[in-house]
Formats: structure tokens, sequence, C-alpha cells
């Protein structure tokens, strides 16, 4: 009996955990010595220190919200938007 795991094309978020986990959510550094221990993050960079698992947590949060912004085509916050000019809708005429 075959257990093969069905991928759902689109729905898999390419999201390295490692790669998240050594990356400083202050400064974005990617180093894996900024990886103090399982449970503390320190980076060598700026010296940001967090819990590694809420540090890794920041970064995948901000990682999928830039891609959704990203994806979009638009910018995070505060910029402007170029409306394209609605047609009058025909209302009861
Ligand atoms: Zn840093």
């Amino acid at each position: 009996m075959q257990r093969l795991e069905h991928k759902a094309p689109g729905r898999v978020q390419k999201i390295n955990p490692r790669h998240t986990s050594q990356t400083c959510n202050a400064c974005k550094h990617v180093a894996g010595k900024s990886r103090e221990s399982q449970a503390l993050f320190l980076c060598v960079a700026c010296g940001h220190r967090d819990n590694a698992d809420v540090n890794a947590a920041k970064n995948m949060r901000d990682t999928a919200a830039g891609h959704a912004v990203t994806a979009r085509g638009g910018l995070p916050s505060g910029g402007p938007v170029n409306r394209e000019p609605q047609p009058d809708l025909p209302s009861a005429a």
C-alpha cells in the first residue's frame, strides 16, 4: 500500500525553516552562528537577541507578508495607489 504525499502545487510556501531560524529579524543578517543555542538567537551582525523560535516565527511572518505584498505589486504601506478611473455604473436610468 502506497502512502505518497500529494503536494498541492501553489499552496506550499517556499519558506525554509532552517533559513528563517538563522536570519536576524532585526537586520536580516543570515548566519548559522547567530543561532546561539536551540533556544536563543543572538545576531552576530547587530547583536539582536531573541528567543530562537520567536525570531524564526517573526521571519516567517515577515516573509509571508512580503510575498503577499510583492505579488500584488504594491508598496507595503503608505505608498501612492494608482487607481484606474472607474466608469460610472449604469444606475437606474
Ligand atoms: Zn542582526
